[in-house]
């Protein structure tokens, strides 16, 4: 088994041939100096320290795993080294401001790192996963003495961040969050709950762990709006430990190298980051930037099992293929042709939109014109669930698709392809489970404005010369649909959430049908197989997913559910 290896090239040439990025950012006073040199140099050093240092680690972190004793969690052989190197190289602090000792480069580019160290190591890459959000988190949200102690810490990876929201009783509805706060004289508070699941709460890779914490205050009102953050390092100040405790990590199916911790938080000393109960608030910049992330880990590790299973189809022989005279490469099977070709074009097309999400994120904070930060924001808002909830599930589904290619030697332990299907599983569930991105896009970014912003960014799209005429349409039916949905749920208030899980993926097709069309028109032939893959076998789903949609619409469909 191989490990794996960046193609920089091939992620290159959606940025600056079909993106265009270099000239998008240095239209922004903040990247005025960034030109596709500049990025081309990056990206290929990313590529070298993610082959040389992180991939190699991938296989110890699937069979040694994180483990603990006593309260101690010592990581997989090798990955207190490479994370060292990883922060003194720099890495941590791409995007982070120059005045915060950042390099002060465009989010893409982080973003397309975190894509090379997923599809490397998961396992590994969930340590440092959560650095930018909370060094965003802190930066927007945290008092001048808060940001004077660990803003710069954590912009260099020095220290690790956590994020603790999860609680037993409190999953997917953080309003029953229960973990409580309570104010100190010296503008201090102790914060007393238990968290579960939190990725990266203990572990050995820096002295330090900063743990960003949703709590509620004695007067907090009850529900989502009554929640508080909190700062609460491992260690304090003066070098004593925090009372924050690891009780022990999950045994889990897959993402063994990253510790999901149990945390018992007892007295444990935190310090407010924003305002009182509008923690929340505070906690969604971290968690936005978390699901772009996830996004690009679905992606990362379903263009790690492409690679697997293309170089295994170019190596095997078994059967003949249509026309064939003798034994052929499994390669040359239309079958197996049909699975790579479709895993390309979900990767490729996820790129885009993931690139080209990143940049919006810098286009809102930093262009001159209001109107353009605002179109950008709305992208962001609007394509940001689709992409984590769309690209985690072809994630899964698609690295499956890859062992598939494998036959039987896929199932065993031998070629790495199982570890991908197991990692990969986790990304559909976490930072908001993809049920809830569903929600999330269909009542409160589609339907709460009856479908305007949805429209505009159609507009936009569909205003690209790019654009066939099957795109245009899928944009029409779409405008269609929620104009309809908008109108029945005022009889069905019950139905966006009947189809909700319908309309995600078929605004996830329509705008994966729009980026094929963009990358083919650029590709010069060189992308025939993943666009006709792209057309013949992923697109037919848009009309499927509409139809079920429109079979709900009449009232006596939903009231026999
Ligand atoms: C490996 C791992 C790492 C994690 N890392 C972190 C971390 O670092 N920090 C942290 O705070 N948490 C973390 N989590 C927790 C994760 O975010 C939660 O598991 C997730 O939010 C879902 O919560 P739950 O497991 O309680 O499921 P539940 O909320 O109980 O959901 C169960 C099912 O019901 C569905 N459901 C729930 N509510 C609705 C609704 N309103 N409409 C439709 N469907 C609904 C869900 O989609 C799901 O299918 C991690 C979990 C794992 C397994």
């Amino acid at each position: 088994m191989s490990d794996f290896a960046p193609r920089t090239d091939e992620m290159r040439y959606i940025l600056t041939q079909v993106l265009q990025a270099p000239a998008q950012l240095q239209a922004l006073p903040a990247f005025a100096e960034v030109d596709a040199e500049l990025m081309q140099q990056v990206l290929e050093e990313a590529g070298k320290f993610v082959a040389s240092e992180i991939a190699p680690l991938n296989r110890v972190g699937d069979e040694v795993g994180a483990r603990f004793e006593g309260g101690r969690v010592t990581m997989p052989p090798g990955f207190k080294a490479a994370y060292q190197a990883f922060w003194q190289a720099g890495w941590p602090a791409l995007a982070c401001a120059s005045e915060d000792g950042g390099q002060g480069l465009p989010t893409v580019l982080e973003a397309m790192l975190y894509e090379m160290l997923s599809a490397a190591n998961h396992g590994w890459t969930m340590a440092p996963g959560l650095l930018h959000g909370a060094y965003e988190c802190l930066k927007h949200h945290g008092s001048d003495a808060l940001k004077a102690r660990y803003l710069e810490k954590i912009a260099s990876g020095e220290w690790l961040a956590t994020m603790c929201l999860t609680e037993p009783q409190a999953g997917s509805d953080l309003g029953l969050v229960a973990t409580r706060a309570v104010a100190q004289a010296d503008g201090s508070h102790t914060l007393s709950g238990g968290k579960i699941f939190i990725s990266g709460g203990e572990h050995d890779l820096t002295d330090n762990i900063v743990h960003l914490v949703l709590a509620r205050l004695p007067n907090a009102p009850p529900g989502p709006k009554g929640l508080s953050l909190f700062l609460a390092p491992k260690l304090l100040p003066d070098g004593s430990r925090n009372g924050v405790f690891c009780e022990r990590i999950e045994e889990k199916m897959g993402l063994h190298g990253s510790p999901t911790c149990v945390l018992r938080f007892e007295d444990a000393t935190g310090w407010l980051v924003g305002e009182p109960h509008r923690g929340l608030n505070a906690m969604f910049v971290m968690m936005n930037a978390a699901r772009l992330h996830v996004a690009l880990q679905g992606i990362g590790l379903l263009e790690a099992a492409w690679q697997k299973a293309s170089a295994y189809a170019q190596e095997r022989r078994q059967m003949r293929a249509p026309g064939a005279t003798q034994t052929s490469l499994i390669e040359d099977h239309p079958a197996i042709q049909r699975i790579l070709s479709t895993q390309r074009a979900w990767i490729d097309g996820g790129r885009l939109l993931a690139y080209r999400t990143a940049i919006e994120l810098d286009i809102a904070r930093h262009h001159a014109d209001p109107a353009r930060r605002a179109a950008a924001q709305r992208w962001c808002s609007l394509v940001t669930p689709v992409l984590k909830a769309a690209w985690t599930n072809q994630g899964f589904v698609g690295s499956s698709a890859c062992l598939q290619v494998f036959g039987g030697h896929g199932y065993v332990r031998e070629w790495g392809i199982e570890q991908i299907v197991r990692d990969a599983r986790i990304t559909m569930i976490y930072e908001g489970t993809n049920e809830i991105q569903a929600i999330d896009l269909l009542l409160r970014k589609v339907l709460s404005d009856g479908g305007a912003a949805l429209g505009a960014l159609l507009d936009e799209l569909a205003a690209d010369a790019a654009c066939t005429h099957e795109v245009r349409q899928r944009f029409a039916r779409l405008r269609q649909c929620v104009a309809d949905l908008g109108q029945a749920a005022t009889e069905q208030p019950a139905l966006p959430y009947w189809v909700a899980d319908d309309f995600l993926p078929a605004l996830a097709l329509a705008l994966l049908g729009w980026a094929g069309a963009r990358i083919e028109a650029g590709a010069d032939g060189h992308w025939q197989a993943p666009a006709r893959a792209l057309r013949t076998w992923v697109l037919p789903e848009f009309d499927l997913r509409l139809q079920i949609i429109e079979r709900q619409l009449a009232p006596a469909e939903t009231a026999t559910l």
